[in-house]
């Protein structure tokens, strides 16, 4: 029998606005922040403080609800999700229930078979936990993050394979980078990914029964965990077994996922409306106020990306994939126009995705560390497409920029990469390049002027590219002329 899997998504973002949720104490980095400097009573959960809403949150979260083409509630609601635990400083967590902010959206993905659509069930906010840390036998609590304003995505259980899970995690992730609202840095754990996977007999409709996995660190982790829960889940079925309901973490050093705790149930929760904070009525002018807020989205920048500047949707997506890349693209693209030569957008989009991503992945360093701005790597292009240095050159002058921030047209100069000058001994080098090459001069003298080319090609390998090919094409025609009159 075949199986189909089926996958559905739950990610929690924090929004990184500046103040918490619910009161004034900053949003800080938590993996770096000295623990627990930044807690006041509220996000500390004591008795008798009142939680005042963080309208920028709010906007934020709608936001992301019109970018994944929700519907915008017109009345949203507060909740107290009840239940214990070290990293809870309240023992509730105040949460959207049945009334979220967002629903009914979709976002859509590149798959083999074209794009599709995966729809979104419902965006709402939360606020986050602070975090444990566990040190030899002890734990400590840092409630710096507790408080932090959380956005939660819940998908429907509409992806049938990893590569959609990857691309469907990928395009969210650049989707809240481009909105300005998460920087989607998995390791530090600012948006989180939960997934549910079951599996069904190809063909059947309804849904098996899931289990959820927790602990994904990284985009490789959930890729491997999804994979490897599905494995699991078919050989139960194959052999007669059934799916138990459960959550499971997924342990990266054994590659596998274990058994964590059995699923609760909403009403373990107990959520009732949060008192203290009024309902939320959401004017559709604010809402229109906001979604002028949009600016252009990934998918339309990918297409403007092929379509304007004639790329590949292989190397739009790639330029596209972080808001900061494509910035970086379309300055040089810019800068590219208004000198001479003129260099065109394809050649810019080659050198970034090849030269420049490798040397980033490299340096484990994203494009805003990058020291060589667009308007060096311009410069540094159209030495090469003058003749001053050669490809090789130039891939080695921008290595060399890349890891000193010293201008390109600096470290030819110092490095003395520049084309040979000296007429005198480009002169030299091609009589040198003539002498050697009898039988070519003669059929250059027979009438062949496609001869010459070759000459120039010759002269300028043997100068490492480091001449002017104007310059050699003039002396190589001299010299050869000169054999004619002699001949003659
Ligand atoms: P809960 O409220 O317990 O978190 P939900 O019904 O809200 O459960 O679903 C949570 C997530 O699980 C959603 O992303 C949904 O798409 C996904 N999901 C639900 N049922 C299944 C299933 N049978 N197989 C795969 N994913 C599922
Ligand atoms: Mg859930
Ligand atoms: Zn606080």
């Amino acid at each position: 029998m075949e199986f189909e899997p089926v996958i559905g998504l739950e990610i929690h973002a924090e929004l990184q606005t500046r103040s918490k949720m619910f009161c004034a104490c900053p949003v800080v980095d938590s993996t770096t922040a000295e623990p627990n400097r930044y807690v006041c009573p509220v996000c500390a959960g004591m008795p008798g403080t009142l939680p005042v809403p963080n309208r920028r949150a709010i906007e934020w979260t709608i936001l992301t609800g019109l970018a994944l083409n929700c519907e915008i509630a017109e009345y949203s609601l507060f909740y107290r999700k009840n239940y214990f635990y070290p990293d809870l400083p309240s023992e509730y967590q105040r949460s959207m229930y049945d009334y979220p902010l967002c629903r009914n959206g979709y976002l859509e993905i590149d798959t083999p078979d074209g794009p599709r659509r995966v729809r979104i069930r419902r965006v709402h906010i939360e606020e986050d936990t602070g975090k444990l840390i566990h040190i030899g036998g002890v734990t400590l609590v840092d409630f710096n993050r507790a408080g932090v304003p959380l956005m939660e995505i819940v998908t429907e259980p509409d992806m049938h394979s990893v590569e959609e899970v990857k691309a469907f995690a990928i395009a969210l992730r650049t989707l809240l980078r481009y909105l300005g609202v998460n920087s989607g840095d998995m390791e530090k754990g600012v948006i989180r990914f939960e997934a549910n996977v079951s599996v069904r007999p190809k063909g059947e409709t309804r849904l098996g029964t899931r289990t959820e996995i927790k602990n994904l660190n990284s985009f490789r982790a959930l890729v491997r965990a999804v994979e490897y829960e599905i494995r699991r889940q078919i050989e139960i079925v194959r052999s007669g077994g059934r799916v138990e309901q459960e959550t499971m973490g997924w342990d990266e050093a054994r590659g596998v996922t274990v058994p964590q705790r059995g699923k609760e149930h909403a009403h373990d929760y107990r959520y009732f409306p949060e008192p203290d904070i009024p309902p939320l009525v959401i004017s559709r002018e604010w809402v229109e106020e906001i979604r002028a807020m949009l600016p252009e989205l990934p998918r339309a920048r990918l297409a403007r990306f092929e379509q304007v500047y004639g790329l590949t949707r292989y190397e739009a997506a790639l330029l596209t994939e972080d808001h900061r890349v494509a910035d970086y693209f379309e300055r040089a693209v810019m800068l590219a126009r208004q000198g001479e030569p003129a260099v065109e957008p394809r050649t810019l989009a080659a050198w970034i995705t090849g030269e420049l991503f490798r040397l980033m992945n490299e340096a484990n360093r994203e494009i805003q560390d990058v020291q060589v701005p667009p308007e060096s790597l311009v410069e540094l292009i159209r030495m090469v497409q003058r003749g001053e240095i050669n490809m090789n050159t130039g891939k080695l002058v921008l290595r060399e920029a890349f890891e000193t921030g010293e201008a390109p047209r600096r470290i030819v100069e110092a490095r003395g990469l520049a084309q040979i000058r000296d007429v005198e001994a480009l002169r030299e080098i091609v009589l040198q390049v003539i002498e050697a090459n009898p039988k070519e001069v003669e059929s250059y003298l027979r009438g062949k002027e496609g001869v010459l080319k070759w000459f120039v090609g010759q002269v300028m390998r043997a100068t490492r590219g480091q001449a002017d090919p104007q310059r050699v094409n003039e002396l190589v025609r001299e010299a050869l002329e000169a054999r004619r009159a002699s001949a003659s």
